[in-house]
């Protein structure tokens, strides 16, 4: 084994770690902010459960969910970087060891014979999102994603006539859909254009956007206030038992379309909102993006 396959080895054992335990700051600093301004009882009380397990998973090192996801990684390239072709392999031992070391739940199963792996790796699985930069940083964010939340993801291949007005329906419409179904409140990814692939990649990968950072296209942040105030309003709550906070966040991405085309993904992530960052430079020394480690 090369060092760069070791380094990102013990580096993506760490994030899933990171990510299955521990809540990004944004995320939990946004449920205590529900909980603080949740007006509904049900919806208080299911808010309190949620901020207790986030703490006692983190006194107890223990995963913060029963469901530890399908694993992700997002490997953001530098092009001058050493040992490229050796993290994907990197990527699936460090699976295999997390799940026997965190422990994970292993949920890979084939979905024609049934069989599960055992180890959380299977054919695509897990899946890596590669995107080549300039430099020699390779950054690399772990992505368990529930399964709960990923059964209500919805593609709509809406006529352009549509429009943006037929983009928000189609948004509140798979959010009312979706109800209790993906652990409210959430956050939803919205995306537009390329192609149904394309439109549902972007959706999920704007899900990796920290909640307390708006858009930077002031168009599109306006529109995710107004897909925010609307699910909001749909009374769905925490856990779907009702109230104010149904969703923690709204985010917007796009690619152009052909003028045939428009479709529009909706990507669901539950409060469990679990992701870690880190940066690994050409020396091998790992800076911690989203979490503190000592
Ligand atoms: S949807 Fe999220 S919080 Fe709900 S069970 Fe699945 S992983 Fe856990």
């Amino acid at each position: 084994m090369t060092t760069i396959e070791r380094v990102v080895e013990d580096t993506a054992v760490n994030l899933l770690k990171l990510a299955v335990v521990q809540l990004p700051t944004d995320v939990k600093e946004a449920l205590q902010r529900a909980y603080k301004e949740e007006t509904s009882e049900a919806g208080k009380v299911q808010l309190d459960a949620i901020l207790k397990d986030i703490e006692l998973a983190e006194k107890e090192n223990t995963p913060l969910c029963q469901d530890t996801g399908i694993i992700i990684f997002y490997v953001k390239a530098g092009a001058d970087a050493k040992g490229l072709d050796k993290i994907e392999v990197a990527l699936q031992s460090a699976t295999r060891r997390a799940t026997k070391e965190i422990p994970l739940r292993p949920n890979t199963v084939d979905p024609f014979t049934q069989k599960n792996a055992g180890d959380n790796t299977g054919r695509y699985i897990p899946y890596v999102n590669w995107q080549i930069n300039e430099g020699d940083v390779i950054e690399i964010t772990a992505f368990p994603k529930g399964g709960g939340s990923e059964n209500v993801c919805s593609i709509g291949m809406l006529t352009p006539g549509e429009g943006v007005n037929g983009l928000k329906k189609f948004v509140i419409d798979a959010i009312l859909k979706a109800g209790a179904m993906p652990c409210p409140p959430t956050i939803v990814g919205v995306a537009a254009g390329g192609g149904a692939d394309i439109a549902m990649k972007l959706a999920k990968a704007s899900l990796l956007r920290p909640l307390n950072e708006s858009n930077p296209n002031p168009e599109l942040a306006k529109l995710e206030t107004q897909l925010y105030e609307a699910a909001n309003s749909t009374g769905i709550g925490p856990m779907g038992l009702g109230g104010k906070f149904t969703v923690l966040g709204v985010k917007v991405d796009y690619a152009h379309r052909h003028p045939a085309s428009y479709p529009v993904a909706v990507a669901f992530q539950c409060w469990a909102a679990r992701r870690a960052t880190a940066r690994i430079k050409p020396d091998g020394k790992v800076e911690y993006v989203t979490h503190k480690v000592r």
